[in-house]
């Protein structure tokens, strides 16, 4: 199955409106099956990196933006839990030299989600990781990648390489939380962007997404509606669990792309 194609770039309509500097995307080249999480994943796109560059993920703590101040429920509230995981996450990354920018500088600050997917892009993230908790009668953690372009204010966006290594991040992301957060939250299937209640009200995508030139992953950390949820996460233990799973989970995926990275280097693309 294995072919290589020329150089892809993101160019033409996607970035008319918005021009960003591209992320390092180098190349198209298949790598062998890799086993992650017990999940088979067939990669094409790199977002290469040099030998001493230090990666960089921009974390999102979710709200408030355009779309809500966030959701509460049963005396939680969803703004205070996204930015105290954020932070937790933000100290394990930075403590294995992963550079980290954050969409807000505390956590009241109102950013839009496009402002916050022109942070993610400027800074050249390899991803864009995006913290929320959902309050919709479920429960346990979910993921959701845009599977498709979007328009809004216009501009059309994600670009499909963008749509291509989000589907691939948030695979990866969520095999190592399955298994690191088994047995406190329940793994819902990893879903797209259609399936949110914002995504489905204007074309199956994210605000978010439409201006992410990176890779970009939403993840819902639990359900406030679900008491087993609440007591888990209401505990610095449980959002320090939370933090954790996710630090592992993204240092899996820098691996991921680092051997990516090598392996394109090797073959000389
Ligand atoms: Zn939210």
């Amino acid at each position: 199955m294995s072919q290589a194609d020329s150089s892809m770039k993101l160019t033409g309509e996607y970035l008319k409106p918005m021009p960003i500097k591209n992320p390092n995307i180098k190349s198209i080249t298949m790598l062998p099956l890799v086993l992650i999480g017990g999940c088979i994943l067939l990669t094409r796109a790199a977002y290469s990196l040099s030998p001493n560059e230090k990666p960089i993920i921009c974390i999102d703590p979710g709200h408030p933006s355009e779309t809500s101040a966030g959701a509460s429920d049963n005396g939680l509230v969803e703004r205070h839990i996204n930015w105290l995981v954020a932070l937790q996450l933000r100290s394990l990354l930075t403590k294995q030299g992963v550079k980290c920018v954050m969409t807000k500088s505390n956590e009241m600050e109102f950013v839009t989600n496009r402002r916050r997917a022109e942070i993610a892009n400027k800074a050249h993230a390899l991803l864009f990781i995006r913290l929320h908790c959902d309050a919709a009668g479920g429960n346990g953690f979910t993921l959701y990648y845009p599977s498709h372009s979007g328009r809004k204010y216009g501009v059309t966006g994600p670009p499909p390489a963008v749509c291509h290594e989000s589907e691939k991040a948030a695979h990866l992301l969520d095999g190592v939380l399955k298994v690191k957060l088994q047995g406190y939250l329940h793994a819902n299937p990893v879903r797209t962007d259609d399936s949110t209640y914002v995504g489905s009200h204007q074309g199956g995508v994210l605000t978010g997404s439409i201006f992410a030139r990176v890779p970009t992953v939403l993840v819902e950390m639990c359900d406030l509606t679900s008491h087993h949820d609440d007591k888990f996460i209401a505990t610095n233990a449980g959002r320090e669990r939370v933090a954790t799973a996710l630090d592992q989970a993204i240092e899996r995926y820098l691996e991921f792309q680092m051997l990516h990275a090598r392996n394109a280097r090797s073959k000389g693309i």
